[in-house]
């Protein structure tokens, strides 16, 4: 089967024939990949970027870690799904043995394999995943949307992490899918002003007013970002920032325009380390947290937001593409010209 791959710690990607992978061992399923979205983190993958230095004994690996199918083959002991249930998974698994696993917080496990980046993933016409990182989704749920829960569940997290409560203002910086599903969750949470912050980013911005931003800013303008938010907010710093750039110097921005008390929560996964002033964060008594990941409810409250009203999230996906078309999918994410890429490998 045709795989999209990386095959060496360089950058690019390689599409590769590979062997279809045979029986799913006794606590898998093996699934036919309906739809598959090329991520951030796929795209620092494909430039290499630092930060993903733990890939390299992995290699070569298919990528591919936010997808839905259909399962066409179940292990001996799995139970509780059929072939032909339509299931997406959560990419980390936990080794379940460990003394985080044991005591109760597998998500710091530090033996964690993940579908797509330590082991091959979905960006191909099949896909192993263990069943317990399965979640079955209703029959009517659209597949392509479905590719979406994975970054929808991880902004939803990080909202959780950030503590966003009703009639909070949140800045969210970076309007890509993560910043996209940030704003999501923002609002369910009743947010009453939710503020995307862009760099020459004028049609993520779009999506993200449709994805319930109520104001947008466009840092190409030069402007001077902490008084247009001041004016947006009665005069006042905000309560939250939720940072979903992978830039570091987009900390201090945040931090400048956070409250006294207020928390920035790092979603971005950053190539390089931020320098920021401590002094300013300590005398503001300003909290800094990282989200990372997501947690198995969050899957299960967007799994079913999403089969109930999928509309509100089809502005998400810019465009389809089949594998073949991989390269020209990881160029257009590098560009902005395009949000969600989602490949379709059958
Ligand atoms: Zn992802
Ligand atoms: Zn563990």
């Amino acid at each position: 089967m045709l795989a999209v791959r990386k095959t060496s710690a360089s950058p690019g990607v390689t599409l590769d024939h590979i062997q279809e992978p045979k029986s799913p061992e006794s606590d898998q399923v093996l699934i036919e990949v309906e739809a598959a979205g090329i991520c951030g983190s796929d795209v620092h993958v494909y430039e290499w970027t630092k930060g993903y230095e733990f890939m390299q004994s992995k290699l070569p690996v298919t990528l591919g870690h936010e997808f839905s199918g259909r399962i066409v083959k179940i292990g001996s002991s799995v139970s509780g799904f059929e072939e032909g249930d339509l299931v997406t998974a959560m990419p980390s698994a936990s080794c379940m043995r460990c003394s985080d696993c044991v005591g109760g917080a597998p998500h710091f496990c530090l033996h964690r394999q993940t579908i797509g980046l330590t082991k091959n993933g979905a960006f191909a016409r099949f896909v192993i995943a263990p069943s317990m990182s399965c979640l079955k989704l209703a029959p009517s749920t659209n597949p392509v949307l479905a590719a979406l829960i994975e970054p929808l569940a991880v902004g939803d997290h990080a909202a959780n992490v950030a503590d966003v409560k009703a009639g909070d203002t949140v800045v969210v910086l970076g309007p890509g899918t993560i910043g996209q599903s940030i704003i999501c969750a923002a609002k369910w949470r009743g947010a009453s002003r939710i503020i995307v912050v862009g760099m020459n980013d004028a049609s993520r911005l779009a999506i993200a007013h449709a994805m319930g931003a109520t104001h947008s800013i466009d840092l190409s303008a030069n402007i001077d970002l902490t008084a247009q938010i001041k004016d947006i907010n009665n005069g006042r710093l905000v309560d939250i920032v939720i940072e979903a750039t992978g830039h570091a110097s987009s900390v201090q921005t945040g931090l400048d325009v956070l409250k006294r008390g207020g928390v920035l929560v790092c979603a971005g996964i950053h190539s390089i380390p931020a320098s920021f002033d401590l002094t300013s964060l300590v005398r503001n008594s300003q909290q800094i947290r990282g989200a990372h990941s997501s947690r198995r409810r969050s899957w299960e409250i967007i799994a079913d937001r999403l089969s109930r009203d999928p509309d509100v999230f089809k502005p998400m996906v810019s465009i389809e593409l089949g594998l073949k078309d991989a390269v020209m999918g990881f160029e257009k994410c590098l560009t902005r010209e395009v949000s969600k890429v989602i490949l379709r490998p059958n």
